[in-house]
C-alpha cells in the first residue's frame, strides 16, 4: 500500500473547466515538476494534511503526513456518503508525481476518478490510465514556464485521448498570438472535437490580466479550428469556496 504527502482533502464545487460546478472530492498532492509564473497554489510538502471535518464545512482537522491510500480512501468514502459526488479530483501540484498512490486509492473507492494535470508526465499517466475517467490537462504556454513543452503535451494528449478529456489554456496579458495559435494547432491536429477552455489568468505575482477584447478574439481564432471552445475564468474565487 503506497502513501503520499497530501496537502488537503475537501469536498467542493469544481471551479474551473468543463466540469465547472460539479461536486467533487479534492485530494491535493504535494510537489510539482513545473514553475508557472502565475502559480497561486502552495504545493510544498506539509507536516500535516488538512482534512475537512465534513463535506463542504470548510473547517479542518489535521492528519500527520504521510497518509496511506487506505486512509485517504476512507475519507473519500465518508464525503461521498454525505453528498452525492461527481468524481474524486486528484490535483496538486502535479498529481502524477504520485501515480502509485492515485492507483491504490482508485482501487479502493467506488467513484469516478478525475485528474487535473499539467500534461507533462506521459509515462506516469500511462501506468494509471485504466483507473482514470476524466482528464483536465493544461497546455502550458512557453512564456508561462520559460520553455516549450508542446512536444510532451502532444504525447500526453494522444495518451489521454480516449478519456473524457478537457484541455485548459491559461492566457495572460503576456501571451503572444504566435504561441496561442501554436497551442490551438496542437490540439486541432489531434482532434478538433477536444473540449478546450481558455482561462483568463487570475493575476498574481505581477502577471498581467488579459483584456476582454483579446480573449474574445482568441476564442474566435480557436473556434475556426476547434468545435468547442469556452472562455471560463476561475469561478471558485468569486464565491470564496475552496
Ligand atoms: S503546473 Fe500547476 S501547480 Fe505546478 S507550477 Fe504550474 S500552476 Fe503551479
Amino acid at each position: 500500500m503506497s502513501n503520499a504527502n497530501v496537502i488537503e482533502i475537501f469536498s467542493s464545487a469544481q471551479g474551473e473547466g468543463k466540469f465547472l460546478g460539479c461536486r467533487q472530492v479534492f485530494v491535493r498532492l504535494a510537489g510539482c515538476n513545473l514553475k508557472c509564473n502565475f502559480c497561486d497554489t502552495d504545493f510544498n510538502r506539509t507536516e500535516f494534511c488538512r482534512v475537512e471535518t465534513s463535506a463542504g464545512s470548510m473547517t479542518f482537522r489535521n492528519e500527520k503526513n504521510q497518509l496511506d491510500a487506505a486512509q485517504v480512501a476512507e475519507i473519500i468514502k465518508n464525503f461521498c456518503g454525505e453528498v452525492p459526488t461527481h468524481s474524486v479530483s486528484f490535483t496538486g501540484g502535479e498529481p502524477l508525481l504520485h501515480w502509485k498512490f492515485i492507483r491504490d486509492v482508485a482501487a479502493l473507492v467506488d467513484a469516478k476518478i478525475f485528474l487535473e494535470t499539467n500534461g507533462t508526465l506521459v509515462d506516469e499517466f500511462e501506468k494509471i490510465s485504466n483507473a482514470v475517467d476524466f482528464v483536465s490537462m493544461d497546455i502550458k504556454l512557453p512564456h508561462v514556464v520559460g520553455k516549450n513543452l508542446f512536444d510532451v503535451h502532444e504525447k500526453f494528449l494522444r495518451a489521454a485521448h480516449d478519456k473524457d478529456l478537457c484541455v485548459k489554456i491559461v492566457v495572460t496579458g503576456e501571451t503572444s498570438d504566435k504561441e496561442f495559435i501554436s497551442a490551438i494547432e496542437l490540439v486541432a491536429n489531434i482532434d478538433e472535437k477536444i473540449f478546450t477552455v481558455l482561462q483568463p489568468v487570475t493575476p498574481v505575482n505581477g502577471v498581467s490580466a488579459v483584456s476582454a477584447g483579446k480573449i474574445l478574439s482568441w476564442q474566435a481564432i480557436a473556434l475556426r479550428r476547434l468545435k468547442n471552445v469556452r472562455v471560463i475564468p476561475q469561478t471558485h474565487k468569486f464565491i470564496n469556496v475552496l
